[in-house]
């Protein structure tokens, strides 16, 4: 028998309003997926769509119609049912992962383990997490970095006409490492001419500096640079990754962008060969989706999970970033329960 697919809107609220340079939200629609087996055993998975990337709340749930006949009768068809998922529908990466993280969920439940523990991970070697700090004015910037004192590291949301301001407000406040995340807003004149600032506010990565094509635009930035450039919209899979050697330092990972956490893996490697840096990034997501993704931190160089310590109510439980420490659930699958 099929696994029966089900799913849920869920309507979040961030704590403060959300500024990146492409703009400003509070809220935001995902879907919980979940998975019944035959024995009622239930796999849980989250779609965090991105308007960026051409998907809504209403596009998962249309996705998740089309994708639903194509599950498998066996959960551990995982490289198959993945394949048919990506082969029906190029795009919908978020509808897509909610599915994969699902049919993870359902394997570790079913063998009594813990993904990590499946894929052969020491959770004890995940880097630590940063805190992001959303584009806003001055004085608000500076409330939110005191209210993130418990983080080691924080990311800050620049690409605007005033990031040197919205830095100094920050170093105002804390002399903690930062890294700076332009989303596209520069570019590569304003990207290099940023970067005698940067350099002396003592920020430690940047990521996409420049929209997702200017590939000859990052290699002139990364030439100038002294800090590693991080490339997240310009690689949302593994495909994307040999062209982006030698022209960045390294490339941000998120589920919602790759569609699977198979693809996720291979991300990895396929990274690890070119010599670039592995980063793991986030939306807006609770604790549902951060899990899913937490689960390969041991893998990575850079980890960025914040989405549901940046929410005021998360409806689920899982790995946490508390003071910076990814902890990673111990419960089979993916280790979340309902709050
Ligand atoms: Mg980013």
């Amino acid at each position: 028998m099929a696994l029966r697919l089900s799913h849920e809107i869920l309507e979040l609220e961030t704590k403060h309003p959300f500024g990146i340079a492409r703009g400003t939200a509070s809220l935001y629609r995902v879907v919980w997926v979940r998975l019944t087996d035959e024995d009622g055993l239930e796999g849980w998975g989250e779609a965090d769509p991105s308007a960026f990337y051409g998907e809504t709340a209403d596009t998962v749930v249309a996705a998740l119609g089309r994708l639903a006949p194509l599950l498998p009768d066996d959960p551990f068809g995982l490289e198959k049912a993945e394949a048919a998922l990506a082969v029906s529908l190029k795009g919908n990466a978020a509808a897509r992962v909610a599915i994969s993280a699902a049919l993870h969920d359902l394997v570790g439940k079913r063998l009594g383990a813990p993904l990590w523990k499946l894929w052969g991970l020491d959770p004890a070697g995940a880097p630590p997490s940063s805190f992001t700090i959303g584009i806003d004015r001055p004085e608000v910037i500076r409330q939110k970095v005191r209210e993130a004192a418990e983080y080691p590291i924080l990311k800050v949301k620049v690409g605007t006409k005033d990031d040197a301001a919205i830095l100094r407000a920050v170093r105002a406040e804390t002399d903690k490492p930062i890294r700076v995340d332009a989303n596209c807003g520069w570019t590569a004149k304003q990207a290099i001419a940023n970067l005698p600032l940067l350099k002396e506010m003592g920020v430690e990565l940047i990521e996409q500096p420049l929209p997702p094509d200017d590939l000859e635009g990052l290699a002139l930035v990364r030439r100038a640079s002294p800090l590693p450039i991080i490339a997240d919209e310009s690689c949302r899979s593994a495909a994307d990754i040999p062209r982006l050697a030698g022209v960045v330092d390294g490339i941000n990972i998120k589920l919602a962008k790759c569609g699977s956490l198979r693809e996720a893996l291979r991300m990895i490697a396929v990274a690890r060969a070119h010599h670039l840096m592995v980063m793991v990034g986030c939306m807006i997501e609770t604790s549902l989706g951060i899990t899913a993704a937490a689960h390969f931190t041991p893998l990575l160089d850079v980890v960025d999970l914040d989405g549901a310590a940046l929410l005021k109510h998360d409806p689920f439980a899982g790995a946490t970033i508390g003071g910076g420490r990814v902890s990673l659930p111990t419960g089979p699958g993916l280790g979340v329960t309902k709050r």
